[in-house]
């Protein structure tokens, strides 16, 4: 990070952060996840560590965090979940995630080489591209535990309408999701991603093979140069 991004940084942890409403239960429950996560972020992002290895522990921290917001968003609307280990209709799709999410898949195949390639990048064309991603394996998700949280955000309340989405290729039926859940899910992650946005951190969307495929030529190069604010995904973004 350099030094106008330290400073920056600095202003942001001496800062109060966000409030919490208490208004509602869901309000406050929202809010919660939102400023845990941002402390918890500003902590990381302080510790004297190593660019990659500041990096996974942000993916990781937002990650935990993610789950633990899935769980309480379950219990507290009770949705129907149809999603179960095995069912991968939603794998079928170029998976656009955040370059952390990108770098915390990343890690765990650095050196499997991905067979992957896609014939355009384009928001409106990614939509209609319907071939497994690349870190599907015989049906199952090979790096579940790191996968990124629009994956774990993903809460199909009908497997069938996933599955005739998939069988006639047709982007326009849309899947039946827990939007509660959904919202619950990916607050920690927002929540990372304003103080990244704030420090000038690249926030663009990725197409998570793409940038796998791109880590997996250098890694801790890539990920130091995002962390100082370079634009070393420009290649695999979403445009
Ligand atoms: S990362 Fe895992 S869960 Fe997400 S689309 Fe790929 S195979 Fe499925």
């Amino acid at each position: 990070m350099n030094r106008a991004m330290r400073k920056r940084l600095q202003r942001l942890a001496e800062s109060k952060g966000p409030a919490i409403r208490r208004d509602s239960p869901q309000n406050e429950l929202v809010d919660t996840l939102y400023q845990r996560q941002h402390a918890r972020t500003l902590e990381i992002l302080q510790l004297p560590e190593e660019p990659a290895l500041k990096a996974l522990r942000l993916c990781h921290s937002v990650h935990e965090a993610s789950e633990q917001a899935w769980a309480l968003g379950k219990d507290l609307h009770q949705p129907k979940i149809d999603c179960r280990s095995g069912c991968s209709w939603c794998c079928h799709v170029p998976v656009r995630a955040h370059i952390l999410d990108a770098i915390g898949a990343a890690a765990p195949v650095l050196s499997t080489p991905l067979d992957y390639s896609l014939p355009s990048r384009r928001r409106e064309d990614l939509v209609g591209i319907f071939q497994p991603c690349p870190l599907l394996v015989d049906g199952q998700c090979s790096i579940y535990p790191q996968r990124p949280v629009v994956c774990r955000a993903y809460q199909s309340r009908d497997e069938s309408i996933c599955r005739v989405r998939f069988d006639r290729q047709d982007p326009s039926i849309s899947i039946p999701m827990s939007m509660e859940l959904y919202g619950l899910t990916g607050m920690p992650q927002l929540a990372t991603l304003s103080i990244l946005g704030e420090l000038g951190i690249d926030c663009r969307p990725v197409v998570l093979g793409l940038a796998i495929q791109a880590l997996q030529q250098d890694f801790e190069g890539m990920v130091a140069d995002w962390l100082d604010g370079g634009r070393s995904f420009d290649e695999v973004t979403v445009v």
